[in-house]
């Protein structure tokens, strides 16, 4: 029977020191600190256009795989630090003027065309109180009426919308 590294898990052919010939090399990078920093800066430089890339998959992998710790977390550390969260953040929007615009543009693209949505389709009490206060003089219409008056304003909505379309 053919020798396999004693790895668990790898069984790749045997090559030496009980190690096949890849965790052999993982060995010996690892012990030797000189051959380990050597590869690194060698990838580091093979990969020099895609190393950010290669960061940002990486950090965003972990982001996804932790992603309620880390909220969790965040939401902690904002509340016990409301002051240095706040400078941090000033901070931040700061020195990433464009990333901010960013972001805030894909927001209202997309949350905030939803809550916008909800408010136009959620049309409130007081609002409609108001317009029927002001066109027909009445000071505390009954709840029919302003359901009415919701409905018909939908409608209008509706309907402006489909012209602008
Ligand atoms: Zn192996």
């Amino acid at each position: 029977m053919m020798r396999t590294c004693d790895v668990d898990g790898c069984e790749n052919k045997h090559k030496g020191h009980g190690l096949c010939n890849k965790h052999l090399t993982r060995q010996r990078h690892i012990r030797n600190p000189e051959k380990r920093r050597a590869a690194w800066e060698k990838w580091d430089k093979e990969n020099k256009d895609n190393r950010k890339s290669y960061m940002a998959e990486y950090h965003l992998g972990y982001y996804e795989k932790n992603k309620r710790k880390l909220i969790d977390r965040s939401r902690k550390w904002h509340k016990e630090n409301p002051e240095l969260a706040s400078q941090r953040n000033k901070k931040y929007r700061e020195n990433n003027k464009d990333a901010v615009l960013i972001s805030k543009k894909a927001w209202s693209l997309t949350e905030g065309n939803k809550r916008a949505q909800n408010n136009r389709d959620n049309i409130a009490d007081v609002y409609i109180r108001r317009i029927i206060r002001e066109r027909f003089g009445v000071k505390s219409p009954p709840q029919e009426l302003i359901e009415l008056k919701r409905v018909q304003l939908k409608i209008h909505r509706l309907i402006n919308r489909g012209n602008k379309i």
